[in-house]
């Protein structure tokens, strides 16, 4: 095999299709249906190497397969690059911002992402400077304020973890780019099926593929898409440096979950944006927040920008932090666990990790709703309020 990509054409298909239909092997009389995992650390190879397969750190016959299918669900011309996590992938992308610069970021982006950034500027100069990515003067305007140093990546993420704040992604991509910004979207939670931000003037989207796209909890893998043939070079060129590859296995594992990614993410926002409506109406919640909801702050970006309002909704229940931590012990059904996207149930408080952001209130949990039925979901839920009410 080469590294050349060996995929019918996938222009113009819908993303539910290209998640089936991309990082097939050729077809032919005899071929598998399926790739196949490559469990070799080196390939055969004499003289002046080409783009043919070489040492599995540089690249390797099991990445490619679903390499390309997240680049075409991203409506990349170009495949993925694929990294031991997401946050291999995030630590990757973020070293595209030149030393002495500012990185702009979402207050309540990814905590992890926040710490690599905060030690990335710390060890070479330069500022991180929180916004609130749903005001877009706010952000537009910590690109250049005058007399601090510019910034050169706008790292976006929305909606965001936990707050659930959506950013008008069109309108700061623009900006980013008048001002020579390079901008980043962490398409996690949204998936490519909810958002597509190189369409939306991204340079570049990164994932947590141990969530939605993978999406069974059973695999950490990540992912970063560019069409900027040098932009792109330029992180292969540190993923072979740094080497934090993904295992061949893993690779695989994630591409047999992305192949239900459009049935997934239909069920679990569906039963994300019935459960909402029916806590917001319950006694024993103080308060809700989806974008679905009309409630939501910026429900009408949302819906103008999103195709569907994600999987993700938080609760704060009436009594504050200890009913909430009590609420994630009464639960049966739904898991109490950290991380999302899974084909199960999950929730969390989020304050209960030192370093989650103080404008978290204490007793706010996230849902992340799987797939099972929703009446089952709804009667959980239900009972552990109550439960947890005392
Ligand atoms: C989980 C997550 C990450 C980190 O990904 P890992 O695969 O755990 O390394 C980054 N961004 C978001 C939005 C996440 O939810």
């Amino acid at each position: 095999m080469t590294t050349e990509s060996t995929h019918p054409d996938l222009a113009g298909l819908a993303p539910a299709t290209t998640a089936v239909a991309a990082g097939r092997p050729p077809r032919g009389q005899g071929e598998p249906v399926n790739p196949p995992v490559v469990l070799s650390s080196t390939y055969v190879s004499t003289g002046t190497p080409g783009a043919e397969m070489m040492y599995t750190r540089y690249n390797t016959d099991t990445w490619l397969p679903l390499e390309e299918a997240i680049g075409a669900l991203e409506g990349s011309t170009l495949p993925a690059l694929v990294y031991a996590s997401g946050m291999a992938a995030i630590d990757a992308v973020l070293r595209l911002a030149a030393p002495g610069t500012a990185i702009v970021a979402p207050r309540h982006a990814y905590l992890a992402t926040l710490n690599a950034a905060s030690e990335q500027v710390a060890r070479e100069g330069g500022a991180l400077r929180e916004v609130d990515i749903a005001d877009t003067d706010a952000v537009v305007a910590a690109l250049a304020p005058a007399g601090e140093v510019p910034a050169s990546v706008l790292w976006i993420e929305s909606p965001t973890n936990p707050m659930l704040e959506v950013a008008d992604i069109p309108a700061l991509t623009a900006a980013a780019r008048a001002a020579g910004v390079l901008t980043v979207v962490d398409n996690t939670f949204a998936t490519p099926l909810g958002q597509r931000p190189l369409a939306q003037g991204a340079d570049v989207v990164v994932h947590s593929v141990t969530k939605y796209l993978a999406g069974h909890s059973d695999v950490l893998l990540g992912a970063a898409v560019s069409d900027d043939p040098d932009l792109r070079g330029r992180l292969h060129a540190r993923r072979t440096t740094g080497g934090a590859i993904a295992g061949p296995w893993e690779a695989w594992l994630a591409l047999r979950g992305l192949r239900t990614l459009a049935l997934r993410v239909e069920r679990s926002q569906a039963t994300a944006l019935e459960l909402a409506q029916r806590l917001a109406e319950h006694p024993l919640v103080a308060e809700v927040r989806h974008p679905g909801l009309p409630t939501h702050p910026q429900h009408e970006r949302a819906a103008a920008l999103m195709n569907g309002f994600g999987s993700i909704l938080t609760v704060r229940p009436a009594g504050g932090a200890a009913v909430a931590e009590a609420l994630t012990r009464a639960v049966r059904l739904w898991v109490p666990a950290t991380s999302l996207g899974g084909v199960e149930s999950s929730l969390e408080r989020r304050r209960r990790l030192a370093g989650e952001a103080a404008t978290v209130p204490e007793d706010l949990l996230r849902l992340s709703v799987g797939i099972e039925d929703v009446e089952d979901l709804w009667a959980d839920l239900d009972r552990a309020l109550q439960a947890a009410a005392g």
